[in-house]
């Protein structure tokens, strides 16, 4: 018997587990834990999570304290930006340069220390860019970033990559290759896959994310932000979950990072995914789509069923073919049809090419 996967949060990643549980009749349950009311587990339930930090409601709670709750220690390593690059820096993962704003008085001196320009990021809460900013030598500090920001040296990166792996309880792991990322105002527009990635910066991605992962007894997918830099990688971030970046996997690969998250929680066979020519995933912020768009070879629009607010992440479009030539010719007759504001997600993964 398959154990019922419940996931904490009921935005789009959950609703993407369940479409991965369906085929072979694994229940995943997702749940909105910032609520007061008792949820019906089961004691062989397994929890997992879609965010990474709620309030101690009922519900919360009831997750929280569930004997099945994967990952505690790594989400709580990863949802404060001060525990989490210390973790990074005891287990000998490189990063940006980066303080601690612990306190008022040396606000100035601390972000000076990391050069001409600084990226101030809120300790917790932030995403998609939110709660970050850019500082320079001479601008004005904020008297609320003491106490509650770190810091971090501004990187001059040529791109921005990301490493998707997976581990089961037994300790084996698997990875896909490095995505390339385009952010925009720290917000994911698009990533391309399939590209061929420099051998070193695969290894040592996996050989980093391999070491968090075991340290942590991590079970699941995790998703590990980098830099470029002189086409030496710096770790950014780390996501205790199934990622943006990972969502070409779902038509570009032949087991998608959902299925691949269900797997290691089930403790079904965990095996490396084999990646189908080429993808690029672009980004719905708060656009609608249009049925035409499926008339374009190796086009899957994934919408959410929310509702449409400005740059609010409402579905994604994966387009897959075989090969680099087919692929452009897809993302040229798509961007015909996109809105006017998105031909430029077109023009950078075309560039990628
Ligand atoms: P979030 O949790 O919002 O994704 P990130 O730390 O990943 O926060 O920052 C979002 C984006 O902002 C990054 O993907 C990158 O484009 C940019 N950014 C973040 N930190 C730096 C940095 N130190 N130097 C240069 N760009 C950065
Ligand atoms: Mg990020």
């Amino acid at each position: 018997m398959l154990p019922r996967i419940v996931v904490a949060g009921n935005g789009q990643l959950g609703q993407m587990l369940q479409q991965a549980g369906a085929p072979m009749q694994l229940k995943v349950m997702p749940v909105e834990p910032n609520q007061d009311i008792e949820v019906a587990l089961h004691a062989d339930d397994v929890i997992t999570v879609e965010v990474e930090h709620w309030p101690d409601t009922v519900t919360g709670l009831q997750l929280k304290n569930h004997p099945n709750f994967r990952n505690a220690s790594a989400l709580h390593a990863v949802i404060d930006r001060q525990r989490q690059k210390s973790l990074l820096d005891q287990l000998q993962v490189p990063t940006a340069p980066w303080v601690d704003l612990d306190s008022e008085a040396s606000l100035t001196e601390k972000l000076e220390s990391l050069g001409e320009r600084a990226v101030v990021k809120r300790r917790r809460g932030g995403y998609d860019g939110r709660g970050q900013w850019r500082w320079q030598r001479g601008d004005e500090v904020e008297a609320e970033w003491a106490e509650t920001c770190i810091a971090e040296a501004m990187i001059p990166f040529s791109h921005e990559v990301s490493l998707v792996g997976a581990r089961n309880a037994k300790g084996e792991k698997v990875f896909y290759p490095l995505t390339r990322n385009w952010h925009e105002n720290g917000i994911l527009r698009a990533s391309v896959a399939g590209l061929d990635v420099p051998q070193e910066q695969q290894d040592s991605a996996e050989e980093w994310l391999s070491r968090i992962m075991d340290d942590q007894n991590y079970i699941g997918v995790m998703a590990m932000e980098c830099f470029v830099v002189d086409g030496k990688l710096l770790v950014n971030e780390l996501a205790p979950r199934v990622h943006n970046s990972g969502h070409w996997t779902q038509e570009g690969a032949t087991i998608s990072q959902f299925e691949l998250h269900l797997r290691a929680l089930a403790e079904l066979p965990l095996i490396k995914p084999e990646i189908k020519g080429v993808s690029v995933m672009y980004n719905l912020l708060g656009r609608t789509w249009k049925t035409e768009w499926l008339g374009i070879d190796g086009v899957h629009v994934h919408w959410y069923g929310k509702s449409l607010r400005p740059g609010r992440k409402v579905g994604h479009v994966n387009i897959n073919r075989p090969t680099l030539a087919q692929l452009e010719e897809s993302l040229k007759a798509l961007k015909e049809l996109v809105d006017d504001e998105d031909r430029i997600a077109f023009d950078w993964s075309l560039e990628q090419l």
